[in-house]
């Protein structure tokens, strides 16, 4: 065994699908001493981090708290809860997590009728309104930030149909929530999840999530119990809530790392924080448009903390990606599934997503496409034209 005794995290800039970069204050946070998970300071913590969980998700719910466990936890969370062996359930697949959406539900013995949608596409409520009157179904689920495509579904009517067909909306926010507009009470959303480290860049490890009254009444009248013990939410209410009893271990230091993740955001406003987005996504797509190279999404669909870039002619995807990392440090993702090899996928969330990163990923890009050959033109200029515009 050789074990370097001094290795270091190498610095980044993260413009990938997530992670995000972290901000030194929640770095900080979670390195300070671990309690215990009933010591009275930290139950203290705990009830400032759901009061700033639903300050970040716009809602009342009072059953709102951090699943252990990343954001595909608080997916399997969200439908081993409500979904019991069955039961009808419409997913709207337009991407990579609709579809993972559909493997977690069928696991927990849903009948599972999909919606689909073209990959870059958002789904058409007309489609989910033929869909809904024929399965009649218990939930609706969709994902609100495609982050496989760059897609921002539009919430309103979707909810609408759901809800006239006497369902429950169920909502993936994990690249949303902190950099786009997400409502849950306005929206009407019964169960929404997220991730940490996207748009609230925190580290990975903790799924925020939201149940309605509606959903709490569901679960409490299931027939079966929940077939996973540790996501058991009637069981982790009662550490959450006001009972305080053991379930798990909390993991202490992310908490401490979310709840200051949430202060930033609570601090910038949320207002603030998703015109921020707005304003560097139009930007990086300024300079894209103008280095000759094309978005992957329709613009009224373009989600911003996600952008999708289509790769252009004469440059390899994965050559591109490694000279980015090796020469700058600079993190972007590439395309699953069929969109594989043809689009980049550039995040700007939350701490990632400035100015200086925009200009930074925009020259790092050319450099990297002129390294293979491929005639681009610049796109810094581009960009700052559009912050001008913005400020005049
Ligand atoms: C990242 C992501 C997930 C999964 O989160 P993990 O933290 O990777 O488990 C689920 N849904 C969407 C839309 C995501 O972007």
């Amino acid at each position: 065994m050789r074990i370097n005794a001094h290795w270091q995290a190498p610095s980044r800039t993260l413009l990938g699908p997530g992670p995000s970069n972290v901000p030194p204050p929640v770095l900080a946070a979670m390195a300070l001493p671990t309690i215990g998970h009933l010591d009275p300071v930290f139950l203290e913590l705990m009830d400032e981090t759901m009061d700033l969980l639903r300050f970040v998700f716009r809602t009342e719910n009072t059953l709102t708290f951090p699943v252990s466990g990343t954001g595909s936890a608080g997916m399997e969370c969200a439908f081993v809860n409500l979904v019991e062996p069955g039961d009808s359930v419409v997913i709207c697949v337009h991407g990579v997590f609709g579809e993972r959406m559909c493997d977690v539900a069928s696991r927990c013995g849903a009948e599972v009728t999909r919606v689909d949608a073209a990959w870059g596409k958002a789904i058409d409520p007309d489609d989910l309104r033929t869909t809904v009157a024929a399965a009649a179904p218990k939930i609706v689920a969709i994902v609100h930030a495609e982050t496989s495509t760059g897609v921002l579904q539009p919430m309103e009517e979707i909810s609408a149909i759901a809800h006239e067909a006497g369902a429950l909306l169920l909502m993936d926010c994990v690249t949303s929530l902190g950099g786009v507009d997400v409502r849950l009470d306005d929206w009407g959303v019964d169960i929404a999840y997220s991730g940490t480290q996207k748009c609230l860049s925190c580290p990975p490890g903790l799924a925020p999530i939201s149940f309605s009254v509606d959903a709490e009444a569901a679960m409490d009248a299931r027939q079966c119990k929940v077939a996973s013990w540790y996501l058991d939410v009637s069981m982790i209410r009662n550490y959450w809530g006001q009972e305080r009893a053991y379930h798990h271990t909390a993991p202490i230091n992310a908490i401490y790392g979310l709840r200051e993740a949430l202060r930033l955001v609570a601090e910038e406003g949320l207002e603030a924080r998703q015109a921020r987005h707005s304003r560097q996504s139009r930007a990086l797509q300024a300079g894209i448009e103008a280095m000759g190279l094309g978005m992957f999404v329709a613009p009224e669909y373009r989600l911003p903390s996600l952008n999708t870039v289509r790769i252009p002619e004469g440059a390899d995807d994965a050559t591109t990606r490694a000279y980015l990392l090796r020469r700058y440090g600079l993190e972007i993702g590439g395309g699953l599934g069929p969109v594989k090899g043809q689009v980049w996928r550039v995040g700007l969330m939350g701490a990632s997503c400035t100015e200086e990163n925009v200009l930074f990923f925009l020259l790092a890009l050319e450099q990297a496409l002129k390294a293979q050959g491929v005639k681009v033109g610049s796109g810094v200029a581009a960009a700052q034209r559009s912050w001008d515009r913005e400020t005049e």
